[in-house]
This record gives structure tokens, sequence and C-alpha cells, in this order.
């Protein structure tokens, strides 16, 4: 498997085309593992980060994988009808810091504020990052993304292609850091 990684002038993208699903999980924890270096030299940053595509695109697929990798051991359960799913980290040895995940599905949302509304506002600054699929069911309430990740299929059944864009310093830093698998 190749990454193509394309370091711009004043942002990062990369594009990955993954064949199955093991290549997928394959960026998945190369992407968990440059968060989890981020954090923990940045102890109180927090990313949010979009996950975009069609229903059955791969996007709670790619969260799965992501947070599994983190090293949550119970179930990532799809946030369809919770809208929100939460994940407390913690390796409990020295060198990573704890920090908490926020895995969010706005599809089901009837209103571009039900998201306030439901109290989660303050989960955009804690310690860790928010991964928020359906963000346009939010119609630009959000706060700014720092990370962009958009998920298409491919013409072949499991294959898909997946592009990460960057719009923030600390963005950057994070996707510059995944290392090819
Ligand atoms: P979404 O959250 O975008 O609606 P899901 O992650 O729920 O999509 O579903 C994607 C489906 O596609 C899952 O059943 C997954 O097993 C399957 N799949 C097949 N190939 C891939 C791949 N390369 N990457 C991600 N998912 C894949
Ligand atoms: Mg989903």
């Amino acid at each position: 498997m190749t990454v193509n990684q394309m370091p711009l002038a004043s942002k990062a993208s990369l594009k990955q085309y993954c064949r199955q699903e093991a290549e997928t999980a394959k960026l998945a924890q190369g992407f968990a593992a440059a968060l989890e270096r981020f954090l923990t030299q940045n102890p109180t940053a927090h990313l949010n980060i979009s996950l975009e595509g069609d229903l059955g695109a791969g996007k709670t697929t790619f969260a799965r994988y992501l947070i599994q990798s983190l090293g949550h051991e119970g179930k990532v359960k799809s946030p369809t009808y919770t809208l929100c799913e939460q994940y407390h980290i913690n390796k409990g040895d020295q060198k990573t810091q704890p920090f908490t995940v926020h895995h969010f599905d706005l599809y089901r949302m009837r209103d571009p504020l039900e998201w306030q509304e439901a109290g989660f506002a303050e989960h955009f600054d804690v310690p860790g990052f928010c991964l928020i699929e359906w963000p346009e069911k939010a119609e630009g309430t959000l706060p700014p993304f720092d990370i962009q990740l958009q998920l298409i299929a491919g013409a072949v059944e499991d294959e898909r292609s997946i592009t990460i864009n960057t719009f923030s310093e600390q963005g950057k830093v994070v996707v510059n850091d995944i290392q090819s698998i």
C-alpha cells in the first residue's frame, strides 16, 4: 500500500486508495497513532474532524478502527440514534495522556441546532477530539474543522478512496505525521 502525501505550503493533504477494508483499517490506525502523538505532546489540545461521504461509504467503519486502535476495547456503536458516543482513552502508562473522543452522527437531526440544544457544545473543547459524521446537517453551525475526511466508494465492491484535508496548523501537524504503513 502506498500513501501519497502532499505537504503544501499552507495545508497538508493525503489521498489514499483502499482496495479492501483492511487497508481502511491500516489508514485509521496510522491516523490514530498520529493523533495520539499530537495529544501527548499537546495535552490540552482539541481537534475537530469531519467524516464525510454517502451512506455506506465507511465513515463509521473508519471511526471504529480509529477508536479501537487508540486502545478502546469495548464496542464502538454507531451514534445513529444517540447522536453522540463518548470514549475515554486512557492507556494508563506514563507516556500517553488520557483524552476523550466524541463520535457524532448528525444524520437524524431535525434542526441544524439540535446538537447545541442537546448540550453537545461543551464537547468541542475538552482535550481530545470530535469525529463528526454528517456535519452538513448542522448547516455550518459547528465550530471550525481542523481535519476533513472524505470517503468515496470505488467502482469495485470494498474499494474506497479516502481524502484527508487540513484547515488549521494543528490539523496539518497531525496529517503530516501519518506514517505510511
Ligand atoms: P457510513 O457510516 O459511511 O454510512 P458504514 O461504515 O456504516 O458507512 O458502512 C460501510 C460498510 O462498508 C461496512 O459494512 C464495511 O464493512 C463495508 N466496507 C467494505 N469495504 C470497505 C472499505 N474499504 N472501507 C470501509 N468500509 C468498507
Ligand atoms: Mg455511519
